[in-house]
């Protein structure tokens, strides 16, 4: 089979994959929380999120109606043959999930508010390449739910504020989202670079499982500091009071000019999607963050 027609059955998939079953790491930490939330109401939420889990994998329906806005990462080896062609087989997949899945039409087009209908237009699906070594292609989907994207943000920070700056910053944000995220949430937060290269990492940051704390000790540590202290604003699931504001935080930090300190917050709400498949040179198909769904 052609490359095309392999990439674009297999980023068919995970897209159907994705908005059905959630990863294991983040179901996981949902039931967690449930067990340990010491509130009511947020306890309640949580069960409701649960059982809205079962209910989408019983029923092979989106998790969410909003099924995001269509990301796509790219880990292209650099011997793969064909990768002009993968642009195209992305955005037919995409097409093809949002009649088949089927997933709500989310692409308007922001001078005419027109909907495309089919989830593509200029620049949507959105491709984030990465060129590494090596006959393999590795393709992540992330559909980016919408309440969780309004809240993103990209500061400025005060270089000599350090690391206490990018804390106070992280819990402000937190603060401010509130409810509007879909909490319990997932922070990506990214210092360093330029604003453009700090929210990208901080997006890219939510792929990491949470099961996976950073591999340097010090982030690893900060990580967990910064979740303490954001589950201490008591937001809770769904924004009602709880002590489970936020899952899980995964850093990620690019060098920074001296005289300046960007930093990003990337919010990914409860129904944290994302689904993984590495296409071998054979045209074998791995599928790596899913079991069930192919
Ligand atoms: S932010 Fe997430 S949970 Fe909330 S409506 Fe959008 S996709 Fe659904």
């Amino acid at each position: 089979m052609e490359i095309e027609k392999i990439v674009e059955n297999v980023a068919f998939n995970l897209l159907k994959q994705a908005v059905i079953y959630l990863p294991e790491d983040v179901k996981q930490a949902l039931k967690k929380a449930y067990e340990e939330e010491t509130s009511e109401t947020g306890k309640t939420q949580l069960k409701a999120i649960l059982d809205n889990i079962e209910l989408a994998e019983k029923y092979q329906a989106p998790i969410c109606q909003d099924t995001g806005t269509i990301i796509f990462y790219i880990k292209a080896g650099s011997e793969v043959k064909g990768l002009e062609k993968i642009e195209n087989a992305l955005i037919n997949a995409t097409k093809r999930a949002t009649k088949e899945v089927p997933l709500r039409p989310n692409a308007v087009n922001p001078f005419t508010q027109k909907n495309s209908g089919d989830n593509t237009g200029r620049f949507i699906p959105f491709l984030n390449w990465e060129i590494v070594p090596g006959n393999s292609l590795e393709l992540t989907v992330m559909p980016k739910g919408g309440g969780s994207e309004n809240v993103c943000v990209t500061g400025m920070l005060v270089p000599g504020e350090g690391i206490n700056g990018l804390k106070k910053f992280v819990v402000e944000t937190v603060i401010k989202a509130g409810a509007k995220p879909c909490p319990p949430n997932i922070l990506g937060i990214a210092m360093g670079g330029g604003t453009d290269i700090a929210i990208k990492l901080a997006k890219k940051a939510l792929l990491r499982p949470l099961t996976e704390p950073n591999p340097d000790p010090e982030i690893a540590k900060l990580e967990k500091e910064i979740l303490e202290a954001v589950n201490m604003t008591g937001i809770g699931p769904m924004g009602l009071g709880g002590k489970t504001t936020v899952l899980g935080v995964n850093i990620e930090y690019a060098y920074r000019h001296p005289a300046s300190f960007p930093a990003a917050v990337a919010f990914n709400c409860w129904a944290a999607r994302r689904a993984s498949a590495r296409i071998n040179a054979d045209g074998t198909v791995e599928y790596l963050t899913h079991k069930k769904g192919v």
